[in-house]
């Protein structure tokens, strides 16, 4: 099929305008459920600090004690100024991806990612093939950066009400879409019937009450990619002098109320809910590789 993005209407097309104006969008669907435990690798709350960034490694023994494979998105620079982290991730088998090449630029451009896609290509010696934007921010002029530059899949969209949410994307019977007949988009979990994310920081910010709640109202994503961040999983001092609007500083220091140092425990619970739930956890490039074969 010709990789050319153009205006189309699709089974979807009404939603086009939500996300672009000038690819199409067609929906895909699964038998199975599937997990894909991910995490955005960048500094702490886009600031300069590395506090949360540098408890990575727990993050990887927990997971791996559990068998659980990660879906990393290293934002660019860290793969030249956080080398020991890159070589971690890579030596423990995650699916290493890119991010945005540097956060607290906030918009990735076209220039931006060809940076990215150079520190990823000289550290990992191979092309990138995934990507998320940071903020879930796929613009227009990104999307076609990422065409250009080959990229087999993306997981940017997060169709939910919430900082760089879309969420008129959230209808019931998509697990995933085809953009522009050409990147295979993961989006990111939001609970079904209620567009909020499905996500380590809303979880903490909900609380426990709130998230059984919505595990009886609600059913899961059938493709359920959970993200996080090393700030979803453990306090630091960085979110102080953090470069976030207020509202939004105001909300992860709600979610760190009282005593709470971190949040590992909420994780291992919630793959065990999966567990239960009949999940099977692959990564996101071997989702990939399934789909593309259908
Ligand atoms: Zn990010």
């Amino acid at each position: 099929m010709a990789c050319v993005p153009a205006f189309a209407q699709t089974e979807i097309g009404q939603l086009n305008m939500e996300l672009s104006p000038d690819f199409a969008i067609q929906a895909r669907k699964i038998e199975e459920r599937i997990a894909i435990i991910s995490i955005d690798v960048e500094t702490d709350y886009s600031g300069p600090q590395h506090e949360g960034l540098s408890r990575l490694p727990e993050l990887i023994e927990m997971l791996s004690a559990l068998n659980i494979p990660l879906t990393a998105f290293v934002e660019g620079k860290l793969f030249v100024i956080r080398p020991d982290l890159c070589e971690q991730l890579i030596s423990s088998g995650a699916d290493v991806q890119l991010h945005c090449y540097d956060h607290s630029a906030n918009n990735e451009t076209p220039e931006s990612l060809s940076l990215g896609i150079a520190a990823y290509e000289k550290f990992v010696c191979r092309l990138p093939e995934g990507y998320r934007a940071g903020n879930y921010k796929l613009s227009n002029d990104l999307f076609h950066a990422l065409v250009a530059n080959s990229f087999k899949w993306d997981s940017s969209l997060l169709p939910a009400i919430g900082r760089g949410g879309k969420p008129r994307l959230a209808f019931e019977d998509a697990d995933y879409f085809l953009l522009g007949n050409c990147i295979t988009e993961f989006p990111i979990a939001v609970w079904r019937g209620i567009p909020i994310p499905l996500n380590q920081a809303y979880r903490r910010l909900i609380t426990q009450p709130g998230e059984a709640l919505l595990r009886r109202l609600c059913r899961l994503p059938r493709l359920l990619v959970y993200n996080m961040h090393m700030v979803d999983l453990v306090r630091t001092q960085s979110l102080t002098s953090a470069p976030l609007p207020k509202p939004i500083k105001y909300l992860y220091q709600y979610t760190w109320r009282g005593n709470r140092r971190e949040s590992f425990d909420s994780l291992r619970e919630f793959i065990g809910f999966l567990h239960e739930k009949g999940y099977r956890f692959t990564t996101a490039s071997k989702m990939y590789s399934e789909v593309r074969q259908q």
